[in-house]
């Protein structure tokens, strides 16, 4: 058996032809047979149950009735003609209702008739009533007796409706795909996995996927679909990172002279015990012949650019260059201040190229780029074109990665003969289970621990309604010659409605905190990069008190002497958003706060959101709960991967069988690394059958 028949163009399954085979592939992105398969039911309808008409409720999707016709007639105005039936059993009665085809409901309900209803129940003025509902004529007391089992709800969309291929057609067409196929979907697991776990044959799950016998089987089926489905993600980033294993990269053996002159010299402060240990995983990683890809998460301020630093060093005592790729100018020019002034006395040459270093410097930059001159070149993605050519790069890093393509990343890569070491630090903490779907394939480092003596971050929450109180808390913070950030969404730079809130707010704040006492600093968007700039400088030089701006300021500026971040609207923020805002203070000594404003009256869930700000300072904790209230397609990093497009398991709920197959995956792998034995076939088969239609796997770097 094999997978080709799956591969069979929709068209050619019967009740589908051209038109609805178009649709398919544009509505549904189903191609083929295979595809089709898996096009799951989102709900079932037991159809065993049938329920009183008393006992309907607005919160069921669908209902099914039983009871007789009292009435039926044709309302309403020609233009607004309708048919309306009133249908009663002996707990009540409810109205079904067809706007559409009310010739062809008028021929087939004969008032006095007996009729088993199915729909969907709407509440409007007062009571419930049905909108084109399915209906069957009961005969006899059999009739319903012999109904059993369950009936699936596929999700469909307006077009394909349009053509037949709501619920009900593409139920239809399942059951002749069902046919077509009946005993011919191959497995894809060898015969003993599937019996040590237990696990519903393939052909089997489908079949009870879509029209499940019990509910029992229907778990067995959703166990064994999920399995399969998050079992070949593992296996598959296991074998890259197998393969990535083999390239050979640069050898840094040297003990680190520089290391050990900055490390002495230069830190006044001892290192945390997780700065340590990241440092020893990557020097033992870039010793050991192998290149190395690895992801830093730490909170922010955790220290994760101090271990970057220290790394970069261990890279030039190996005489290699390094680079530190920032997702902005305003941060890749930050790092560069930093690290010049941290470097000095050392002689090593740093250089800033970003996409405003101006035409002559930048010649001479890359011309001593090329001779190998300069030893550490920091920029934004201006570093990976094509005309900045390094001497020896020999370790990069890149800040935010969030920020960054993957094939972006991937284009430092041929920088070099030998591949540089990749050290990729995010701030934005990835739940576990997500981490390990999505980066499974690089090593990871967390510095779990914030550098001893900082205070946390008082996190309170204000609704507009106490603006003044807040207004007078930054004044008292402000006279103890702090500074203040405050922060608008801007969801999309061009909405004009989140440009005016931050207008306006500039506008009270300008009123409330007037010249000559106070200056203010506002960024946006908006702005050309040179005033943005200018307007950031005065800020970070203590020339400005507050700092008004978008979520510009979201990623990485250092202003030690900024205490108090308020942000507006906060509800309108994702919480691993709030979070890193948040981050943006108590980096000094001082107690810091953070101020969420949000409107008077908040959903439940925006409540649940902003309670768990204010209660937690982890960023782990954060970040799980911002993936379970939004689900982990909006996260931040995963939309771009495109990776999560999980037909059927569910990253956070499914965790359990995520971790099964992640360890059977690694097991597989490690009796059978290219998976060569006669019993793994099935799997070597599969995934040569699903590798050319999902391209983007090649792409994960
Ligand atoms: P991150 O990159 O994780 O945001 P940084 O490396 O920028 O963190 O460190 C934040 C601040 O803490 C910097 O001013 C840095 O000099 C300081 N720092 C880093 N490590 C330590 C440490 N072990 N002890 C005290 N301060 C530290
Ligand atoms: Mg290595």
């Amino acid at each position: 058996m094999s997978f080709d028949l799956l591969k069979t163009p929709i068209t050619y399954l019967k009740g589908v032809g051209p038109k609805r085979a178009e649709l398919l592939q544009k509505e549904l992105g189903v191609f083929y047979f295979g595809q089709l398969l898996e096009h799951y039911p989102f709900r079932y309808i037991d159809r065993s149950q049938v329920h009183r008409i008393s006992h309907i409720t607005s919160d069921q999707a669908y209902v099914q009735i039983m009871g007789t016709i009292r009435s039926a007639e044709t309302v309403g105005s020609r233009q607004n003609q309708r048919f309306s039936a009133i249908l009663a059993d002996d707990s009540g009665t409810i109205e079904l209702l067809w706007f559409k085809g009310v010739s062809h409901a008028k021929e087939r309900i004969t008032p006095g008739q007996k009729y088993l209803v199915l729909g969907k129940p709407n509440f409007f003025k007062g009571a419930y009533s049905i909108a084109h509902p399915e209906l069957e004529l009961v005969q006899s007391p059999e009739q319903i007796a012999r109904r059993k089992g369950f009936q699936p709800i596929y999700s469909s969309t307006e077009k394909l409706k349009k053509f037949g291929l709501h619920t009900r057609g593409l139920e239809k067409i399942l059951r002749n795909l069902l046919k077509t196929t009946e005993n011919t979907i191959p497995e894809n697991f060898p015969s003993r996995l599937i019996q040590n776990y237990k696990l519903m044959g393939r052909e089997e799950a489908f079949r009870q996927i879509h029209f499940p016998q019990s509910p029992e089987a229907l778990e067995k089926a959703r166990r064994r679909l999920k399995f399969e489905e998050l079992f070949f993600i593992q296996l598959r980033i296991l074998r890259v990172k197998q393969k990535k294993a083999r390239l050979k990269g640069h050898i840094f053996n040297d003990v680190g002279t520089l290391l050990n002159r900055f490390y002495r010299e230069k830190i006044p402060f001892e290192l945390t015990a997780a700065q340590k240990r990241v440092i020893r995983e990557i020097r033992k990683d870039t010793a050991d012949g192998y290149q190395m890809n690895r992801l830093l998460q730490g909170d922010v301020g955790s220290g994760k650019t101090m271990v970057a630093l220290m790394c970069m060093l261990i890279a030039l005592d190996n005489n290699t260059q390094t680079s530190l790729m920032a997702p902005t100018e305003i941060l890749a020019a930050q790092h560069y201040t930093n690290i010049s002034q941290m470097l000095q006395g050392l002689d090593i040459q740093v250089e800033l190229l970003t996409g405003s270093t101006k035409q002559s410097q930048r010649k001479t930059i890359l011309n001593d780029l090329a001779r190998g001159t300069i030893r550490i070149l920091i920029g934004t993605h201006a570093l990976i074109e094509e005309a900045v050519q390094f001497n020896n790069l020999g370790f990069v890093v890149i800040d935010e990665q969030h920020r960054f393509g993957v094939a972006q990343r991937a284009r430092l890569w041929k920088k070099n003969t030998i591949p540089p070491h990749v050290l990729v630090m995010t701030a934005t903490p990835i739940p576990r289970t997500l981490a390990m779907t999505v980066y499974g394939d690089l090593d990871c480092s967390v510095i779990d621990e914030l550098p001893p003596g900082r205070k946390p971050v008082k996190t309170v929450h204000f609704t507009d309604a106490q603006r003044l109180k807040v207004f007078g808390f930054m004044k008292k913070e402000i006279a103890k010659n702090r500074q203040v950030y405050v922060v608008y969404p801007l969801i999309h730079e061009s909405q004009k409605m989140d440009l005016k809130d931050l207008m306006d707010g500039y506008e009270s704040i300008v009123r409330a905190f007037p010249l000559p006492h106070y200056a203010i600093s506002i960024v946006h968007g908006k702005m050309k990069t040179r005033d943005k700039d200018y307007e950031m400088s005065r800020f970070i030089k203590g020339e400005t008190q507050i700092l008004v701006s978008t979520t510009v300021i979201e990623v990485g500026v250092d202003v030690p002497n900024a205490s108090v971040m308020v942000i507006e609207n906060a509800e309108r923020f994702g919480l691993s958003q709030l979070h890193q805002l948040r981050g943006r203070v108590g980096r000094g000594a001082d107690q810091s706060y953070c101020i969420l404003m949000t409107k008077d009256k908040l959903t439940q869930d925006g409540r649940k959101r902003i309670g768990t700000m204010v209660h937690t300072q982890d960023g782990f904790v954060v970040a799980e709960e911002d993936m379970k209230l939004r689900g982990p397609g909006d996260l931040e990093g995963t939309k771009q991967s495109g990776i999560l497009n999980l037909k059927i398991s569910d990253i956070i709920r499914d965790e359990k069988i995520l971790k099964a197959a992640r360890d059977i995956a690694g097991k597989v792998l490690n009796d059978d690394p290219s998976l060569e034995k006669p019993e793994n076939a099935p799997m070597r088969n599969y995934l040569m059958h699903i590798g050319e239609s999902s391209a983007h796997w090649s792409r994960i770097s």
